[in-house]
């Protein structure tokens, strides 16, 4: 784009950063179009199929003329599904009319932080944090405030930390657990101190995102939102694009007080009128169904998630904690600052991302895009072969530093 082109857009979309996640993988899918060898590992989405009962869902709803416009909140049907699947899962009471469905949990973000962000608010993202809460508080005219964490706390906040970031102006708390980038998981006891603090303002509010649920390997999920002196003031953000393997079926959901919820039908009454009523159909199949029948995929990511640590740990400079969740490893790679080799010279995260591209032909995403500059982020959602082989490249490039 020309400077004169970029000039006729809106100030919005200027002040718009592209998603660093969809960039990397851009990036990585181009270079592979000119022939290049690349392993990507920079697009956090299960590399499994669909599994065959949802996409048989779908396949009848298909002949069962689900074709025209579902209601504008989602239908009845998935609504009373994910009720029950958040009480079997979660033990939350959501009833169907407290429940949104939306085109991905991306779009369910926009709605709520659109609907509830006055212009000038302050959005509490404990760091790192996911990419697009970033740019979506922007673009809803408010201020993102990250609150940092390090890798010796497992990238977690305390209650403490959370209290101290709380001004007059803060409105929100966006956070995930099982977290992207960092993989870590807060306990319920973790949740019910940080409960404990966000009770004293009535008037904040907290997305929980909840959308790696299903990838946990040590502990069973936690939702904020059971603490029940503040379930009023939490909306809790699930899908089925990471657990069930199906980021391109496009359904995200929401439970939330009432009137959070019909605001955010309203909102997506003007954007996208409702989600695609086939994906929906394969929702339902997928949330109703028991959960273990997908426990597969958590299985095979927890033996990838140990050998990525294991092949990291034999690269010097390196630093990797052991994350319980989510499917990425967030590595601390600061000690390659400042070193060099033939044409490179690694000053920060965004260069090193740069470098391992170019060089080793794999694909990161640089913490920056995060929030954490020290550290990059890498997806082990690939086989234990392309795995095995990204970390030999990468241990080869690394050591040319000095
Ligand atoms: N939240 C987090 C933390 C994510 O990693 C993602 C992944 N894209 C999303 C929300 C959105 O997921 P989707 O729109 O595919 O439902
Ligand atoms: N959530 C995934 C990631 O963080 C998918 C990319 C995206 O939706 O931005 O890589």
């Amino acid at each position: 784009m020309t400077q004169e082109t970029m000039e006729r857009l809106s100030d919005r979309i200027q002040a718009l950063s592209e998603s660093q996640t969809l960039a990397m993988a851009r990036l990585s899918r181009e270079m592979k179009a000119q022939g290049l060898d690349i392993i990507s590992l920079s697009l956090g989405e299960p590399d499994f199929n669909t599994p065959d009962f949802i996409k048989d869902a779908a396949k009848k709803a298909i002949d069962d003329n689900y074709s025209h416009y579902p209601p504008v909140n989602g239908y009845l049907e998935l609504r009373q599904a994910i009720s029950a699947k958040f009480k079997r899962d979660n033990n939350l009471d959501y009833p169907a009319d407290q429940i949104v469905i939306s085109t991905g949990a991306k779009q369910s973000l926009a709605n709520i932080v659109l609907s509830i962000v006055n212009e000038g608010q302050e959005v509490l993202l404990p760091a790192p944090y996911w990419v697009s809460y970033y740019e979506i508080v922007k673009l809803a005219g408010g201020i993102p405030v990250p609150v940092e964490t390090s890798i010796d706390r497992d990238f977690k906040i305390s209650a403490e930390q959370l209290e101290n970031a709380i001004t007059p102006n803060t409105r929100l708390i966006i956070f995930s657990s099982p977290c992207n980038p960092s993989g870590s998981v807060y306990t319920a006891e973790e949740l019910t101190q940080l409960a404990k603090v966000i009770a004293r303002y009535p008037n904040l509010m907290v997305i929980s995102d909840e959308i790696y649920e299903m990838i946990n390997f040590e502990s069973r999920h936690a939702s904020l939102a059971t603490n029940a002196e503040i379930f009023d003031q939490v909306i809790t953000v699930n899908g089925v694009s990471k657990g069930f393997a199906m980021t391109g079926w496009r359904i995200g959901y929401i439970g939330a007080p009432l009137w959070v919820a019909q605001a955010c039908s309203k909102m997506q009454g003007q954007f996208t009128s409702a989600p695609s009523g086939i994906s929906q159909k394969a929702a339902q199949a997928a949330v109703e169904a028991d959960p273990a029948k997908v426990a597969y995929m958590r299985d095979e990511f927890l033996l990838r998630r140990n050998l990525m640590i294991e092949l990291l740990s034999e690269i010097p400079g390196i630093r990797c904690n052991r994350p319980p969740g989510a499917f990425y490893l967030f590595p601390d790679i600061s000690e390659f600052f400042g070193k060099k080799t033939d044409g490179y010279e690694i000053n920060n995260a965004s260069d090193l991302s740069m470098y391992l591209l170019k060089e080793a032909h794999v694909g990161v995403v640089t913490g920056e895009a995060f929030g954490n500059p020290e550290c990059i982020r890498l997806s082990y959602a690939a086989s234990q072969d392309q795995l095995k082989e990204a970390a030999a490249r990468m241990k080869k490039h690394l050591n040319r530093l000095h």
